[in-house]
């Protein structure tokens, strides 16, 4: 299957949470593959699973059932020391929680330097150069020498991608790294997140509950209801008249069972509901309405039906 073959490849990935005897199905049958060296952007509304599925992925949470491996690496099933190595060497991540990212009584430099110290890649000199330069791939070099107190939101959060990609990571998880910040503070950060892309190779998911940032990376999957629903991917085109321009499709993501899931405004513009009839046509697929008694008022699925 060329699917197993991602970077980070999720099939029928299930995390059921269970407080107080009541059963929370944050991820229920959740496919994705993200491949080696994109940068992914997933969207959803809060409590689609967002969080649930990043957590998975960068080791710091197991799920129920299903398929999740990133870089290789299985994620069911690991032991501690797998576990452990996989979150030092494997994966960085940035939370949106900007304290969360920083140590508050250490410069930037100092700040990207320490993972470098702790794993044993880069001591001295070699960090500080190493960590100088990150801060420049990023856009915050001359914030080198200020604490985390001492910098705008935006640039701690710059800051906190240069730390998650001090050890070259093989995949950078961001959470809502924009979340406190406004647009434009937000579009530096998405900024920054390209560059590391595109400069370092690795690979980024990053997660957001703003649709805007379609218009920031080449494809945006929607999460609804614990799974992947939906897709949009950017493409840029030269026009006639020699202007590029970009174009935007969206697609309805098809799990490998065939189920797909028919966007919101679809279903309302047709008052779809319980069952649809579905006819195959020699290069498409016809959706109509399953009513067995046209309502009074409806499309043209009722006026068809002999
Ligand atoms: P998002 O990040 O998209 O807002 P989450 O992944 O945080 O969504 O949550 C998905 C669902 O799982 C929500 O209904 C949430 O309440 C539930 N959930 C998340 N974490 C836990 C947990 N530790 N215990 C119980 N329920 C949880
Ligand atoms: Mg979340």
């Amino acid at each position: 299957m060329d699917r197993l073959d991602g970077h980070i490849v999720c099939e029928g990935l299930v995390r059921i949470f269970k407080a107080d005897g009541i059963e929370v199905v944050a991820l229920q049958g959740l496919d994705l593959s993200v491949e080696r060296g994109e940068l992914l952007a997933i969207v959803g509304a809060s409590g689609s699973g967002k969080s649930t599925l990043l957590n998975i992925l960068s080791g710091l949470d197991t799920p129920t059932a299903g398929v999740a491996r990133v870089a290789g690496v299985n994620l069911l099933g690991m032991s501690a020391a797998t576990r452990l190595r996989y979150r030092r060497r494997t994966v960085g991540f940035v939370w949106q929680q900007t304290s969360r990212n920083l140590l508050p009584y250490l410069t930037a430099q100092e700040n990207v330097a320490l993972p470098m110290t702790l794993a044993g890649h880069a001591r001295g000199r070699a960090a500080r150069t190493r960590a100088g330069e990150l801060l420049e791939l990023v856009g915050i070099a001359d914030c080198a020498e200020r604490r985390p107190d001492q910098l705008s939101g935006g640039e701690q959060q710059r800051c906190a991608v240069a730390v998650a990609v001090a050890n070259d990571p093989e995949v950078l998880f961001a959470d809502e790294p924009t979340g406190e910040l406004d647009e434009a503070t937000a579009g530096e950060v998405f900024a920054a997140l390209r560059t590391i892309n595109a400069e370092l190779g690795v690979t980024i998911v990053v997660v957001t509950h703003d649709r805007a940032v379609a218009g920031q990376v080449r494809r945006t999957v929607a999460i609804r209801d614990g799974r992947t629903a939906s897709e949009v991917r950017r493409s840029a085109r030269i026009g006639r008249d020699g202007v590029t321009e970009t174009v935007t499709e969206e697609y309805a993501v098809l799990d490998r069972s065939g189920r797909l899931q028919l966007p919101a405004a679809f279903v309302d513009a047709l008052s779809l509901r319980d069952r649809v009839r579905l006819n195959l046509e020699p290069d498409h697929v016809e959706v109509r309405s399953g009513d067995v008694e046209g309502r009074s008022g409806d499309t043209d699925a009722t006026e068809e039906r002999r």
